[in-house]
């Protein structure tokens, strides 16, 4: 099969979030799988420091915004250690700026322009390159008008007509929402701009646009997929979600093993498998207390937490046990940027307890493999997570995740209680409501089994046995590239 993944970020190129891991690890395990991939990408500033060539393809393009035209240079790279070939859509005056979608907190003003062009460009693009794929696979809002373009002016796509579209929602949080006035932007006709289709409560919609126009639509777990059908969830694309639910499947994210496993990673002051793991996280363990200025000791249960400063994640929870926690013989890390109420919540605890709290805020991925592999437990109290990828990170390395029942965490981490102990299935402590005093009972137990060394082994070799690699997971997208092949053929017969 051929695939064309577009995302607005992609691993090692740039990155915000979860989807750069999955952008750059998905195509290559579809790749193992014997399908030829190609991923589209802009072309941001951090390009440079991926350290892969890049090359210049030598298309250039006109592409419609609004009423002008704007051009695209066509670069091309690889995925590492792969043949995947990495096409990057060049235009400086979007794309080579310090931030991915915005600078110090606030989303650009244009961003509706630069999706556009991306959009359209990927479009162009595929067609001038005679890429032909049986299947164009759109993530999030940025790429959400792909699949309208594509419905809606055919014409205007010339080798791309017999593709079928899957949309894959990372997070539903984010809607790509503008300014109605904008439509005349996109170049779609006026009349989809209506409530089935691409408005919103009167603003223009991107992420509805991709869940309208595409084939079918995946997320990134089971649960999240049941989630996004109800009101606390769907932000308030509940009820479109629930009309295509026949459409919707949940394909929990993989890890992409080049990269995040412990017997590997350059980064580490040891590596380690299961068979060495107590001695490897030993190692790792000091080494992160010395890095981050915490007295090294190895027998203080060390937790930590990495993640975007967003109250998604769970940070008001974390601020209600602070004290409570910190009265207790343990240290914190954590990695993190975001929102400024968070910065503060954070200094304000190193303050507080200079010998217990180390935050380091800002974006430093070498620290984040460092922290995943140093740490004994893993703190992800998010109050919905679509998938997460840090508490598959966590079990990888042996350090036990404290999470929330929600998305792809309930999916992917079993509770510890007296059975899944007693049958080895346990992997880490789960709470359902999305209260401090839930989360501190999770923390309480599992501060009870740190102390039981046995117990404690048995929990961080179940989590390490796990298979979290992502040959599972492109196995399942096969299958649905594969569903939504039967399906493009049947309606055209038909
Ligand atoms: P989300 O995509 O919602 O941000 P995920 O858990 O799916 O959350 O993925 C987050 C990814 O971003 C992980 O690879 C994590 O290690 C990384 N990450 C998040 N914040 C930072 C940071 N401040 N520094 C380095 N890496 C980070």
């Amino acid at each position: 099969m051929k695939v064309a993944l577009v995302a607005s970020e992609a691993v090692p190129f740039s990155k915000t979030g979860g989807l750069a891991d999955i952008a750059g690890a998905l195509p290559r395990a579809l790749e193992r799988h014997g399908h030829k991939v190609a991923l589209f990408i802009p072309a941001h500033h951090t390009l440079t420091s991926s350290k892969q060539p890049i090359t210049d393809t030598g298309v250039k393009l006109s592409i419609p915004v609004g009423a002008r035209f704007v051009e695209a240079h066509v670069l091309e790279s690889k995925l590492p250690n792969s043949q995947v070939t990495v096409y990057l859509i060049s235009q400086p005056a979007y794309f080579d700026r310090p931030g991915l979608y915005g600078a110090k907190g606030v989303d650009y003003e244009d961003n509706c322009e630069r999706f556009v062009f991306f959009s359209r460009a990927v479009l162009a693009a595929a067609s001038a390159l005679e890429l032909t794929p049986d299947i164009i696979h759109c993530n999030d809002w940025q790429t959400g008008l792909i699949p309208a373009y594509l419905k809606t002016q055919p014409q205007r796509t010339p080798g791309l007509g017999g593709a079928g579209t899957l949309f894959t929602i990372h997070n539903m949080a984010y809607l790509g929402l503008f300014k109605h006035w904008e439509m005349a932007l996109t170049g779609l006709e006026w009349r989809l701009f209506n409530w089935r289709q691409l408005e919103f409560h009167g603003m223009l919609c991107f992420l509805k646009a991709g869940l309208v126009f595409s084939d079918m639509i995946s997320t990134v777990s089971p649960t999240y997929a049941q989630e996004i059908q109800t009101p606390r969830f769907g932000s308030g694309l509940d009820e479109l979600l629930r009309l295509r639910q026949n459409d919707l499947r949940g394909i929990v994210n993989g890890i992409d093993l080049d990269a995040w496993s412990p017997a590997r990673e350059p980064m580490l002051a040891a590596n380690y498998d299961m068979t060495t793991a107590v001695s490897g996280k030993a190692a790792c363990k000091a080494w992160l207390q010395r890095a981050v200025g915490l007295p090294e000791r190895a027998d203080v249960p060390l937790l930590a937490q990495i993640g975007r400063l967003d109250p998604q994640k769970g940070w008001d929870l974390v601020a209600g046990i602070a004290d409570r926690l910190l009265a207790c013989d343990v240290q914190f890390v954590v990695l993190g940027e975001g929102h400024p109420r968070y910065h503060e919540l954070l200094l304000g605890l190193v303050e507080r307890y200079p010998q217990k709290v180390a935050a380091h805020l800002g974006f430093f991925d070498a620290l984040a493999h460092q922290i995943e592999a140093g740490a004994d437990l893993f703190l992800m109290p998010s109050l919905f997570e679509p998938c997460g990828l840090n508490q598959l990170y966590s079990l990888a390395h042996g350090t036990v995740p404290i999470v929330r029942a929600t998305g792809g965490l309930a999916d992917t981490v079993v509770d510890a209680t007296p059975q899944t102990v007693a049958d080895g299935s346990a992997t880490g402590f789960v709470f359902h409501e999305p209260t401090s005093d839930a989360l501190w009972d999770a923390i309480a137990r599992a501060l009870e089994h740190y102390r039981d060394h046995e117990r404690w082994r048995a929990l961080v070799h179940s989590g390490m046995r796990g298979d979290w690699s992502w040959d599972r997971g492109a196995r399942q997208y096969e299958l649905l590239y594969q569903e939504i092949l039967r399906r493009t053929a049947a309606r055209a017969s038909s």
